[in-house]
């Protein structure tokens, strides 16, 4: 009887660097892939049509290769601990091959069903592939954890790298057999053709484009909204179309660009680094300090920031942006959520949750963490008294307003001067670019210099004894 294993992909869809895949290969004489399209997630709280699409072709493209390379892939729709002890039963597996999880849900369902196979006497075997470091791997000198960045990188760097597995040439699977339909999902909310081209291939060409040049600007281009300075591998490295192992070996070289490159993949370790220790993390202020902060209660001012109609144009930029393409620049996604918690004293949760409705590279750790730094409820090591200036943020990082111009059209004729702060338009100049401040776009939601003050007046009363500090005019900050 020849031995089986199954692959049970989840968000690691690729081929090469894969080191599940490759145990599977070494461990049995056939490997089943396996995909599960896990109803509790395609329902659940951060569900999202964007997401769930991308993940669908992505899943598609991957079956493909699969079976290219002699192994048709399973696909089911359920709960996995119901269907994958169910399957490995059916088919006589003795392992199921996995890409280690690390966010809460993830870790609980593989708890789940882990139990019900060893119950059946199968093993489930988790293999590292979504870190270059598991969260869990990097720590202090004496065992604990890291709670701010700086240190975390530090740690990381100075862990020993794998090497970068090759994709198997050919994979034994089941003769005989068709691979199974991926079922269709709905179409996402934004517009395919501004969502990167799902699947590995896409991912792998993407990659190559960015370590050939532009990485090497990524430390003076990074923060500017109007150039497209960045990656755009978020996606990739949420569903593991590409490896952050492979990804990190690429970028590597000298220079600042990769240097500042790898110090954001570190970003996205260090969240994961953080949700692993403190999983209450995900519903709780990560600071004990601020458990109580009193949020204001106001859902029509939280549809207009989500609806983009705040009246600060790189604010509604930012919010139209991810609507209408499922991304967000990651200055951009700052400001508009320091607009939302510090601006209009909204819960960052409320925040949190619409970004995962829309971003393609939605993930957990990452959002969560870029949400609480940005609260001031997380792991940012500057206090409570950072708060975003939206019209000096626009005109620093948008200084010509292109990215304005691009996602709010009804300030494309504002002269470069004016765009971040249009209300200060004569109606001689409204006229000339053909806008009426308070009628086609809105005026300010919110004056910043009076929001400012009530924020830092909630964030001083919570944290009892502490003294409101004034920030910085221009709210530099520190982020790599
Ligand atoms: P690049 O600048 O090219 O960075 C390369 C990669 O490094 C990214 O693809 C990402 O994997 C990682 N990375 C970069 N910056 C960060 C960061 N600050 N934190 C964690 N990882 C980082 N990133 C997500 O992947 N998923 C999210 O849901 C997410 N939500 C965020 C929410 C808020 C409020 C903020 C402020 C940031 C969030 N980020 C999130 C981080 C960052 O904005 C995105 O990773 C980035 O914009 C993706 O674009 P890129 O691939 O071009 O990034």
């Amino acid at each position: 009887m020849p031995s089986i294993a199954i692959c049970w992909f989840r968000r690691d869809l690729r081929l090469h660097d894969h080191p599940a895949l490759t145990a599977a290969l070494e461990a049995a004489d056939v490997v089943i892939p396996l995909f599960v399209f896990d109803e509790t997630l395609l329902a659940g709280r951060f569900a999202s049509a964007n997401r769930t699409w991308f993940m669908r072709e992505a899943v598609a493209e991957l079956a493909a290769a699969l079976e290219a390379r002699g192994a048709p892939m399973r696909v089911a729709l359920g709960r996995p601990a119901d269907v994958v002890p169910a399957i490995a039963g059916a088919i006589g597996a003795t392992d199921v091959f996995v890409t280690r999880d690390a966010a809460p849900y993830g870790r609980d369902r593989d708890r789940a069903v882990a139990a019900r196979l060893e119950a059946a006497g199968v093993r489930f075997r988790p293999k590292r592939g979504l870190y270059v470091h598991e969260p869990d791997e990097v720590r202090t000198r004496d065992g604990r954890p890291f709670a701010v960045y700086g240190a975390f990188r530090r740690a990381w760097e100075a862990l020993e790298r794998r090497p970068v597995l090759p994709a198997p040439a050919r994979i034994p699977g089941e003769t005989g057999r068709r691979p199974d339909a991926v079922p269709a999902v709905p179409p996402p909310s934004a517009d395919p053709a501004l969502i990167p081209t799902p699947g590995e291939a896409a991912a792998r060409e993407r990659l190559e484009r960015w370590v050939r040049g532009p990485v090497d600007s990524y430390a003076d281009r990074r923060n500017r909204l109007d150039l497209a300075g960045t990656s755009r591998l978020g996606q990739d490295l949420r569903w593991g179309t590409l490896s952050p192992v492979e990804v990190a070996a690429r970028a590597a070289g000298p220079g600042e660009g990769r240097r500042v490159f790898l110090g954001e993949l570190a970003w996205r370790e260090f969240y994961a680094h953080v949700l692993w220790h403190s999983p209450r993390a995900r519903r709780e202020p990560l600071q004990a300090a601020f458990a109580d902060l009193a949020w204001r209660d106001a859902p029509e001012e939280l549809d207009a920031w989500a609806e983009g109609r705040t009246g600060y144009p790189v604010v509604d930029a930012a919010m139209r942006q991810l609507r209408a393409s499922g991304f967000v620049h990651n200055r951009a996604r700052m400001i508009a959520a320091s607009f939302l918690t510090k601006d209009l004293l909204l819960d960052w949760r409320l925040g949190e949750a619409e970004f995962m409705r829309h971003l393609t590279d939605g993930d957990v750790a990452s959002n969560n963490g870029g949400w609480q730094w940005t609260a001031s409820t997380g792991t940012d090591p500057q206090p409570w008294f950072r708060i975003f200036n939206p019209v000096l943020q626009g005109t620093r990082f948008d200084p010509d307003g292109a990215y304005v111009r691009r996602w709010v059209p009804e300030l494309a004729g504002a002269p470069a001067a004016r765009i971040h702060e249009p209300w200060t338009m004569t109606p001689e100049q409204q006229a000339a670019a053909g806008v009426r401040i308070g009628v086609d776009y809105p005026m300010p939601m919110t004056d910043h210099a009076a929001a400012r003050e009530r924020a830092l007046a909630m964030f001083a009363a919570a944290k009892a004894g502490a003294s409101p500090v004034a920030s910085e005019p221009d709210d530099r900050d520190e982020r790599g």
